[in-house]
């Protein structure tokens, strides 16, 4: 039986969180019991605490307890997590269910076995009284914070610098992260530098050349207007981890055609990364819920915000300039509209225009909204 010692490939990993867990600990060549292929990076599960507790988190991070507990209306996990989900790629091979759960139950079996560890479920059988986490740790937010939200459309925002620096200074160690030299990013610009026609078979060819070196960089700062981190005349480097996201993170539109261009970093740099901070924190119930604060500032980075309410840039530069102030280089925030992250560098001179075989002019086929109902 392929589930038996149970093995979990980098390819079958979706969420961001777990591929940095993989880019970051030991990995070993094996067959993944979940797609059945041979694979480099491979992670043995079975008794691997470390990554037993991650799952669980995670499972906590983008579901509410009452979509999995059944006690609560809620399908079992296996549901969840058998079809398209945000934790793990679903292979449409025999030994998938079969690996899923004995997955399940190592997730189940980790609180009773080590009440240090984090709860896949908020009560037990064995207390009398049963509670849920009704919020998704990417939904829960910061009290603290969410006051804040509100004074800072108000006042001015240098009256709580101070304050929210002792708030957030304690965590430091944990969302802070080197950057090494020569890290890659990619940048969108809707539009490209020219297009030429050459005769074709029937119909001339068109070919299209996207924007390069300075014209896709970072612009002048006379031409910035104030964005969701920097304040006007302020001019950042935007970046994502791909070029998904980088092109969906430029909110084109159909039919647009869009120039990728990539981006390398000159020197180490220290970055504010909540997936770190993520990897670090999901070991206790108590230390999850440090990182459920911290992720508050995710949440605020990451949220779309709509032509209508730009007064909420007030909040999110205020926070960029907290951790530019704290020493850091850049912030990595969770995308709303593509897979990968965006980083955010405050001195575009960290970063060059590099050749890459991905920079094109690409054409936007289509737009896909996901629609949820409010209370
Ligand atoms: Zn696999």
């Amino acid at each position: 039986m392929s589930t038996n010692p149970l093995y979990l490939c980098q390819e079958c990993v979706k969420d961001n969180r777990l591929k940095l867990y993989y880019t970051t600990t030991k990995i070993e060549k094996n067959k993944c019991s979940f797609c059945d292929k041979v694979h480099e990076r491979c992670k043995n599960i079975d008794d691997n605490d470390e990554l037993i507790n991650l799952i669980t988190a995670l499972i906590r991070y983008h579901y509410s307890e009452e979509l999995y507990n059944r006690h609560w209306g809620g399908e079992h996990l296996n549901v969840l997590l058998e079809v398209e989900n945000e934790l793990l790629e679903v292979s449409p091979t025999e030994d998938f269910e079969e690996a899923l759960d004995v997955l399940i139950c190592f997730l189940g079996n980790n609180y009773m076995e080590n009440g240090n560890n984090v709860d896949l479920y908020y009560g037990h059988d064995n207390e009398g009284t049963r509670g849920c986490y009704f919020y998704s740790i990417k939904e829960s937010k910061n009290h603290f914070l969410q006051a804040l939200e509100n004074d800072l459309l108000k006042y001015n925002y240098f009256l709580y610098e101070e304050k929210v620096n002792a708030h957030i200074l304690p965590f430091m160690q944990y969302y802070e992260q080197n950057l090494a030299a020569g890290s890659q990013f990619y940048r969108a610009r809707i539009g490209y530098h020219n297009r030429t026609s050459t005769e074709g078979f029937i119909l001339p060819m068109i070919n299209y050349f996207p924007y390069t070196n300075e014209t896709i960089g970072a612009p002048d700062t006379k031409l910035v207007s104030g964005g969701r981190l920097n304040r006007p005349g302020v001019s950042f480097l935007y970046m994502a981890t791909n070029v998904d996201t980088a092109i969906n993170e430029v909110r084109p539109d159909p039919g647009h055609k869009v120039s990728i261009g990539t981006f390398k970093s000159t020197q180490d740099l220290r970055i504010v990364n909540f997936d770190k901070a993520f990897l670090d924190l999901c070991v206790t119930e108590e230390s999850l819920g440090t990182f459920t604060s911290l992720n508050h500032i995710d949440q605020l980075f990451s949220h779309p915000i709509t032509k209508d309410e730009r007064e909420q840039y007030i909040i999110t530069q205020f926070f960029a300039d907290i951790f530019r102030k704290q020493g850091f280089d850049g912030i990595q925030f969770t995308s709303s509209v593509g897979s990968g992250k965006n980083i955010l560098i405050f001195n575009p001179g960290h970063f060059v225009y590099v050749k890459d075989d991905v920079n094109k002019v690409y054409e936007v086929a289509k737009l896909q909204y996901t629609v949820n109902r409010l209370p």
